[in-house]
């Protein structure tokens, strides 16, 4: 199935070998921001994401779940006490979790992974060569 936008592609291309079956999904709008799920997370793939107001952004906080690092373990789903978490399949997951998102911002820190291109290393060794 294809992803539904390209910066997520590009996470999931990542793990091409050895991808779980399932990823964890919260669904931001029942999320109570309890934090019960990120104790239980094995891999310390659970953020934080800042409440809405900006000059008070310890307020409403609410969970995200970094895709790429979810390892598809269930515990966070088994354990959240607003059965607010889904575990979907991994190409699901990642159409889903845009929907389900009301305050993001793991996206961007998705888009922000370096790429290291083969033209930028031989430009580098040229510059020394020349200086
Ligand atoms: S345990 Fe459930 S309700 Fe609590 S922060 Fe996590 S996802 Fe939200
Ligand atoms: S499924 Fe497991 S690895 Fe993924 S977010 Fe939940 S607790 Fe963390």
């Amino acid at each position: 199935m294809p992803f539904l936008e390209a910066k997520y592609e590009k996470a999931a291309m990542l793990r091409s070998s050895r991808r779980p079956k399932q990823l964890a999904v919260i669904n931001q709008g029942s999320c109570t921001g309890c934090m019960v799920c990120i104790d239980f997370c094995p891999v310390d793939c659970i953020e934080v994401v800042p409440g809405p107001d900006l000059d008070n952004p310890s307020l409403h906080k609410l969970v995200e779940v970094d895709l790429p690092r979810c390892i598809g373990c269930t515990l966070c789903a088994k354990y959240c006490p607003w059965e607010t978490i889904e575990m979907l399949a991994f190409e699901d997951a990642y159409s889903i979790a845009p929907e389900w998102t009301l305050r993001g911002i793991l996206e961007q820190v998705w888009e922000r992974e370096p790429v290291q291109t083969e033209p930028e290393k031989r430009s580098r060794r040229r510059d020394r060569a020349t200086a």
